[in-house]
């Protein structure tokens, strides 16, 4: 079984929109959404979840009035300055700042400072058209993004390991933060799609600095590469001088916006365009092409 993380360096390159038309091509795989933050694959998957888990994102901290007697000592130890006093002299945690270490809880003499585990993130398990599906959701604000794309991608590979399918997809999150080197870590294979504006191809440098550091196979294609051909040759010549395979150029096309109004991929929605005969290259490139062979 073979893993591939699609990813883009920035948002709205349309890599969710890929991810969905591969899957439309693509037999016999697992699919895991890694954009925790801002999962949206699942609007076009329409899955039916399974199962429902808790994810703990942290600790939310909070003092005991009552029990507090202002000593201060908490304020002195917290590095992130949260804890604050007001004008009456009580003091308090400001959720925003707390990075939920719990050194306060620690210091404090009287006790005064406790914990609770934050479980506003769920992730699932779930059915769809195009296989399992599993995906996330984070609470607003939650952290530990990063850890919650390895839990799921664990879920998604024991899935794929158990069921002998041959692939897991994962749709990256954009950016190089932590959800994305998370989701690089381990996988076979890493697909960008880039978009051809001067932020597209500045995000993609950035990101294939990362990827670099991973040993990863990586492919890209261009996508809408028809809204700006002089960033195009841009990207073509970096492509080339990482030596980098750029598997397609996906024109503009409207239709991929119609397509996904009424939840459904591009290929689905177009099954004998150009645009679906190109994603279905893409994919068969990704698994057969000589040379390619780490996804085959
Ligand atoms: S848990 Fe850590 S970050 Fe939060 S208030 Fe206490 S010491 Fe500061
Ligand atoms: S260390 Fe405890 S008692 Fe002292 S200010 Fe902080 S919460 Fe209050």
């Amino acid at each position: 079984m073979k893993e591939i993380t699609i990813l883009s360096g920035k948002g709205g390159t349309g890599k969710t929109s890929i991810t969905a038309a591969l899957a439309s091509v693509a037999k016999n795989a697992v699919y895991c959404d890694n954009d925790v933050d801002a999962a949206d694959l699942h609007l076009l998957f329409k899955p039916t979840i399974q199962e429902t888990y808790d994810f703990s994102g942290g600790w939310a901290v909070s003092i005991n009035s009552e029990k507090c007697d202002s000593c201060n000592l908490c304020m002195q130890y917290c590095r992130f300055d949260a804890i604050h006093q007001n004008e009456n002299g009580d003091v308090f945690i400001n959720s925003l700042q707390c990075e939920g270490c719990r050194l306060c809880e620690r210091v404090c003499p009287n006790t005064a400072i406790s914990s609770t585990e934050n479980t506003n993130n769920h992730w699932f398990i779930s059915t769809s058209r195009f296989g399992t599906l599993v995906h996330a959701e984070m609470g607003p604000g939650e952290e530990n993004s990063g850890k919650l794309v390895s839990q799921i991608r664990k879920k998604a590979k024991e899935i794929g390991l158990a069921s002998n399918h041959n692939y897991i997809i994962n749709d990256g999150p954009p950016g190089i933060g932590c959800a994305t080197i998370a989701s690089l870590s381990g996988t076979n294979g890493v697909l960008l799609v880039i978009e051809p504006t001067k932020s597209g191809l500045h995000d993609a440098v950035r990101l294939v600095e990362l990827i670099s550091s991973f040993s990863v196979e990586t492919y890209a294609v261009i996508n809408k590469f028809d809204i700006n051909l002089k960033v195009v040759r841009e990207i073509e010549t970096f492509l080339d001088e990482r030596n980098i395979p750029l598997l397609a150029h996906i024109p503009f096309n409207e239709k991929m916006v119609e397509s996904m109004t009424i939840g459904q991929t591009i290929v689905e929605y177009l099954p004998e365009s150009e645009i679906t005969e190109i994603i279905r290259n893409v994919w068969k490139k990704l698994i057969t092409t000589e040379g390619l062979n780490v996804i085959k």
